[in-house]
């Protein structure tokens, strides 16, 4: 189907950020003849300096898909119906206002995907603001199984949330990142750090490009990170190359952490962690050695275990002993831009979903993260307890292939009255859906960038530009306020459109549209916070690094980083008899963004279907060979893909990549919470067994 296309601005260049995946890469988008012709990394830009990965160069592809869908429609007996927005507003105002009136605003839920939350501050701030209006607390994110658990262990140890300068760094540590794939302006970051010299320590169960480049590769099992890092502290706690001045001012709880990692010696965490002991030490004194340094924690590699906030603390830990904070080259933390506050949480009814059993991803000393633990959703929705949901309203999400147990979420789904999903292209959530509101693209929005200082420690604020808009497809910041205004919301969504939106919420910055029109690539703005701990402390209850955390401690969770074995796991129980093979998943693709992207035929033909990544030695001993049709079956379920025989992976363990529908890896994955603190799921290490399809 082809759309009808309004192009906004005039002929020539327009800069922009890329929106296709987290980063925000600086794009250039060239307008001849009134039509928007064609788009490339803007060389301005100083996170991809011209460079866009296969997602980006395929941006006007996404935009103008055939398979996208550009006008609301809702669900009839005899299937989808094409509407307008005033109908769609109309069914939704009424549906919210009943559902508010016979069970209390908190029985409307909403689910947000990544590409709002990577809207920028604003756009996620408008939408949430909504729901503050309305009343509801049950405003979740993806962050309930992303990111958010290293923010929380990071907050908890250091006081703030700090990122790896690997600009600046002369030892970079990837742990369990894969950023050839999962964040390719930070995989040119670090080579170019390397082909300056620097040293690079690459720690996973997969022999990544990034592994190939290593100067240490510590090929690890999955779910063991937390021992192998207690591992490495033994070693630089025994071989005395800590930061002494720094622990001796700047910690608490070294003594303690010194009795706990004496238990943690390299040939113990050898059997644990299956890495050479020797490899253990040599990485260790790298580490420690060699400054400044830093650890690039992968997305979510160490979050979703038994041990999330561990791995993380472990982390922060390492940086600490080596005084690697706030320091260029090490942790470090930039200005922000602090925008109006937009939130109205005051008139927010009630506690969201998940927050009695996990309060700490709510909130961290005061300090609140805004929304409760949607992984608690699908068995709230079963049992209607502790309060009965009856509305879901999913914002660029599809938890249908993207949240763990897929068999539970699509039956959770089921007891809802009404869903509704704006989204760019059917998928399985929005096929479950009453209502399906067109998403506008990136390339159809206007926001603000401004994360880069917390993302990649570069302080810069890039604006979005609205280059055109594709048939009746809205933005999200248009579509929240004209559903207030719908609603008779008018007096607090006083905004007319996202630019009178954006210049509100800038005022307190020093910013204004203007200087960002002005300045078409961006701005920079603040600064990297070096020595920032030197002159305010840091923001923890003792006013330093909490090695020992006294908070985890009363709330009955270890005050130390500790290792514990998966909750399916090969070295403990009975299952491993049945299931004999660890199974990875949620690894990346540079191709694809979770479950998106696999309607566009330029990425598809790169990736033209899933694959299940098994050793040679595993492969041999099952009679499988490379590109056989395979069953990986789980105690949950079972799926069919072919087989990727290489031996980048680690014997024992599997890796199978999520987002796909025909071999949808969360059919068998568990929802149960891992992380006892932050109730992330165990995604990375659990038990499997294949056989020939
Ligand atoms: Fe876009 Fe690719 Fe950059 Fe992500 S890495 S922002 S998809 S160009």
């Amino acid at each position: 189907m082809r759309h009808e296309v309004k192009v906004l601005q005039p002929d020539g260049v327009v800069h922009t950020a890329c929106e296709l995946c987290p980063w925000g890469c600086g794009m250039e988008v060239q307008i001849k003849g009134g039509k928007v012709e064609r788009v490339r990394g803007d060389k301005g830009h100083p996170l991809n300096e011209g460079v866009l990965c296969p997602k980006g160069v395929s941006a006007l592809e996404v935009a103008f898909s055939p398979h996208r869908i550009t006008h609301p429609m809702k669900r009839e007996k005899e299937g989808w119906k094409r509407i307008s927005w005033d109908e769609a507003l109309d069914i939704l105002s009424a549906k919210l206002i009943d559902i508010k009136e016979r069970f209390g605003p908190q029985a409307f839920a909403v689910a947000i995907g990544m590409p709002i939350l990577l809207g920028g501050n604003t756009t996620v701030s408008f939408l949430r603001r909504f729901c503050d209006i309305y009343g509801t607390p049950n405003c979740f994110s993806v962050e309930s199984l992303c990111y958010r658990c290293r923010i929380i262990a990071y907050i908890l140890t250091l006081g703030k949330f700090p990122v790896a300068d690997v600009a600046n760094a002369r030892c970079i540590v990837v742990w369990g990142n894969n950023p050839h794939h999962s964040n390719p302006p930070l995989a040119r970051r670090i080579i170019k750090s390397i082909d300056k010299g620097a040293r690079l320590i690459c720690i996973d169960p997969r022999r990544t490009e990034m592994a190939k480049r290593a100067d240490l590769f510590l090929q690890v099992r999955p779910g063991s990170d937390c021992a192998l890092a207690l591992g490495m502290m033994h070693v630089i706690v025994e071989e005395d190359i800590f930061d002494h001045e720094f622990v001796r001012e700047w910690t608490v709880g070294f003594d303690e952490l010194r009795s706990v990692v004496a238990n943690y010696p390299p040939e113990r965490v050898e059997k644990i962690t299956w890495v050479p002991a020797d490899k253990i030490r040599e990485a260790a004194r790298l580490f420690a050695t060699v400054k400044p340094a830093c650890i690039v924690q992968g997305t979510n590699a160490l979050d979703q275990h038994t041990v999330g906030i561990q791995n993380a603390r472990a982390v922060a830990i390492l940086q600490a002993l080596t005084d690697n904070i706030d320091n260029l080259g090490g942790f470090i933390t930039s200005s922000r831009v602090h925008i109006n506050p937009i939130r109205l949480t005051e008139r927010m009814s009630g506690e969201p979903l998940g927050v009695d059993q996990y309060p700490l991803f709510y909130e961290v000393w005061g300090r609140s993260f805004g929304e409760g633990q949607t992984m608690v959703l699908p068995d709230a929705l079963l049992s209607g307890q502790p309060y009965p949901i009856k509305a879901l309203f999913v914002a660029a999400s599809n938890p249908l292939l993207t949240w763990p147990n897929s068999q539970k979420v699509k039956k959770a789904f089921e007891t809802l009255d009404f869903i509704a999903v704006m989204d760019l292209f059917m998928t399985p959530t929005a096929e479950m859906a009453h209502l399906f509101l067109p998403a506008a693209t990136f390339l159809e929005r206007t926001e603000l960038c401004d994360y880069y200082g917390t993302l990649h420690a570069i302080p810069y604020v890039t604006l979005r530009k609205k280059v055109m808009e594709v048939g009746k497809a809205w933005s999200d910041l248009r579509f929240w306020f004209s559903l207030a205004r719908t609603m008779g919301y008018d007096e607090l969504f006083p905004w007319e459109d996202e630019e009178e939106a954006i210049r509100y919420a800038l005022e307190p910055t020093g910013l204004s549209m203007q200087d960002l029109y002005e300045h078409p690539g961006g701005v920079p703005f603040g600064k990297l916070r070096v020595d920032q701990y030197k002159q305010k402390g840091f923001a923890t209850p003792s006013g330093k690094v909490e090695l020992y955390s006294q908070t985890l401690k009363e709330m009955g969770y270890d005050p130390f980083p500790m290792h514990r074995e998966p909750f399916e796991g090969p070295l403990e129980g009975e299952l491993v008899k049945e299931y004999p093979l660890i199974l990875t998943t949620g690894a990346r693709d540079v191709h694809f963004l979770h479950s998106e992207f696999r309607q566009i035929e330029r990425l598809r033909k790169k990736r033209p279907h899933p694959t299940v990544q098994i050793h040679p030695s595993n492969a041999g001993d099952l009679g499988i060979e490379d590109g056989d049709v395979v069953v990986v079956e789980t105690r949950l379920g079972s799926i069919q893909l072919r087989a990727e025989v290489t031996d980048d992976i680690l014997p024992g363990v599997v890796q199978v990549p999520h987002g796909w529908e025909e071999a949808n890896v969360n059919l068998l994955t568990d929802n149960r919470p891992a992380d006892p603190v932050t109730g992330f799921p165990g995604l990375k290490a659990l038990l499997c067994r294949i056989r020939a399809g």
